[in-house]
């Protein structure tokens, strides 16, 4: 007889096969088992063929992974600890010392300041283009030019480029784009289909998406994910994120798993929130500009129409508002704290809203034309009811401005 320890550790008991639930199982691993050790030997661990080692994938993360694939129309994915290491996995991957990436402007700011730190360190140069004039774009791609970044619409200013041209201008030049589609979330509209009915579709070449936002939907889980539809592409990120020895935890993923079924009615309604929200700031004499795609003043808004047209569903839950410049930076922190229900806070995506004040000047090269000057405020409408909101906004207002 074995000691107590030991069968504890090795008992014979293994439940029946065949168990059914509404949520696949979560299968926890660093060591998976292997049956003999030429199996070990001649198992790959590229593909889902088979296990390796937990950081290769377990059950979890590949029906994880395959789920997002379907989510935004790609064949391939990798799972990162959070949306920030996924974007730089992919610089990481595609860029060498010699070699530049151009990055949108209004990009999510770690994303610039990645390039400005890090690649810049490596010997790797970068440029920052207008996202609203493709011709800037165009001028800008030179014969280092390795990566292009795309952002639709673009972080905190919200403003939506012409996608298709930027996807178009970096296609003829023969140099791959990828898209932070933390925004559009696989909802708003196709990354690997971005003008349906083209017999060759048009395409980014990865979709990196913030899996912290919507599909989690908690305010609770950090993780990012890389999806491509190229074989090569897939495998040249997949080995740099095996030598980086990223990967995520068993529980987050099950999260993630649990909150996709819900994540197309939950932004819908937060789209809805943010739309109303909107739209009531427009009658605010405070504010010079409100900015939020769906509004027919907001920059880019045609490009938005056009991509993603004018239905519930497809424009997100931010919306940002600049104050009248005559309003200081510390009444728009008073107006900040006086939100009862809109919490301070990064990210979004949560049941919660949230607010965050910017200093815009900080954050670009030139103050774009198309914006009003004054300080920036930029809010995520969560799950609670639009009538509750739009009259937290309103003390706010009156408390702060008074
Ligand atoms: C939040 C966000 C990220 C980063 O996600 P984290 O999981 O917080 O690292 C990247 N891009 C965009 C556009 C985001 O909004």
């Amino acid at each position: 007889m074995r000691d107590q320890s030991t069968q504890l550790i090795h008992h014979a008991y293994t439940p029946p096969e065949g168990f059914s639930a509404p949520q696949p199982g979560v299968f926890k691993a660093s060591t998976v088992f292997f049956p003999s050790a030429a199996a070990m030997r001649s198992r790959e661990w590229k593909d889902k063929s088979a296990y390796t080692y937990g950081l290769h994938g377990t059950p979890t993360t590949y029906t994880l992974e395959e789920r997002l694939c379907a989510l935004e129309g790609g064949l391939q994915c990798v799972l990162a600890p959070s949306g920030l290491s996924a974007v730089t996995l992919v610089a990481m991957a595609l860029l060498a010392a010699g070699d530049e990436v151009l990055i949108p402007d209004n990009a999510y700011a770690p994303n610039k300041a990645f390039a400005q730190g890090e690649l810049k360190a490596w010997g790797i140069s970068h440029c920052f283009y207008d996202p609203m004039r493709a011709s800037d774009l165009a001028d800008k791609i030179g014969a280092q030019t390795r990566l292009v970044w795309l952002e639709a619409a673009g972080s905190v200013t919200l403003e939506f480029p012409d996608l298709c041209e930027l996807v178009r201008t970096c296609r003829s030049a023969g140099v791959p784009t990828a898209l932070d589609n933390t925004w559009g979330a696989g909802l708003a509209f196709a990354p690997f289909d971005l003008a349906p009915g083209l017999a060759e579709p048009l395409a980014v070449d990865i979709s990196v998406h913030a899996l912290t936002k919507y599909p989690s939907g908690g305010g609770d889980v950090l993780m990012g994910s890389v999806i491509t539809r190229d074989p090569a592409l897939h495998l040249k990120i997949k080995l740099t994120h095996m030598r980086l020895g990223l990967g995520v935890g068993a529980n987050d993923a099950e999260a993630v798993l649990r909150a996709l079924p819900s994540m197309a009615l939950r932004y819908q309604a937060h789209d809805r929130r943010a739309r109303t929200l909107a739209q009531w700031c427009l009658s605010q004499d405070v504010f010079a500009q409100v900015l939020h795609p769906a509004l027919s003043a907001s920059p880019g808004h045609a490009h938005w129409a056009a991509l993603c047209g004018s239905d519930l569903g497809g424009a997100a839950g931010l919306f940002s508002v600049i104050f009248r410049p005559d309003v200081d930076p510390q009444r728009v922190d008073a107006f900040c704290d006086a939100l009862k229900l809109f919490k301070i806070g990064y990210s979004w995506g949560g049941p919660i809203s949230l607010v965050v004040p910017y200093d815009l000047a900080s954050m670009r090269g030139t103050w774009p034309e198309h914006l009003a000057r004054g300080t920036l405020v930029r809010f995520s409408a969560g799950l609670e009811a639009v009538s509750d909101l739009q009259a937290d906004i309103a003390q706010a207002l009156r408390h702060a401005m008074a």
